[in-house]
């Protein structure tokens, strides 16, 4: 733990020694003496098996064979290793240099003060979705889709009845 201003609940095997340190003292003088155990000014230093948890950050005692744990309990075990996980998959999606599959808002240079198009044609493709045509651009829309479309755009049905037609030959 080297970062100290990061705070975690402590870890079980923090809290065990903690409570262990302070369980002759009456309330009032582990009140006291708490803050300086966590600061780690209480217990002996020359004790290797006090450390400070890998993942809570507070002191603990190993109790293991060989002396080799790092974190305080299996929480905080378990959690330095969905931190190191985090740290992976960002690790990994940062070297990743894999081509992503251009989108034509690629193509939109939004940032600065006038955004603007890098290609005609992403432009064409969705650029009004963003700013309606006005003015000279919007008379040029019209005239385009006019010389697209033709005049109308309506389909003329096949069943078109006409009513005012020559009907009453059929009498
Ligand atoms: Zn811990």
């Amino acid at each position: 733990m080297t970062d100290k201003t990061r705070y975690r609940n402590p870890g079980a095997g923090a809290v065990e020694f903690a409570a262990e340190f302070l369980a002759g003292f009456k309330r009032e003088e582990a009140a006291v003496l708490a803050p300086a155990l966590l600061r780690g000014e209480l217990h002996d230093p020359s004790d290797k098996r006090v450390k400070r948890c890998g993942h809570c950050g507070y002191y603990w005692r190993d109790n293991s064979l060989r002396n080799t744990k790092r974190t305080c309990s299996d929480e905080c075990k378990t959690g330095i290793k969905s931190l190191q996980k985090r740290q992976q998959r960002a690790d990994a999606a940062l070297l990743d240099t894999k081509p992503k599959k251009h989108k034509l808002m690629d193509d939109y240079i939004w940032w600065l003060e006038y955004p603007f198009w890098i290609h005609e044609y992403s432009m064409i493709k969705i650029g009004w979705k963003f700013e309606r045509p006005s003015g000279i651009a919007l008379m040029d829309y019209v005239e385009t889709s006019r010389n697209q479309m033709g005049d109308g755009n309506r389909k003329k049905s096949n069943k078109h009845v006409d009513y005012h037609g020559d009907d009453r030959d059929l009498f």
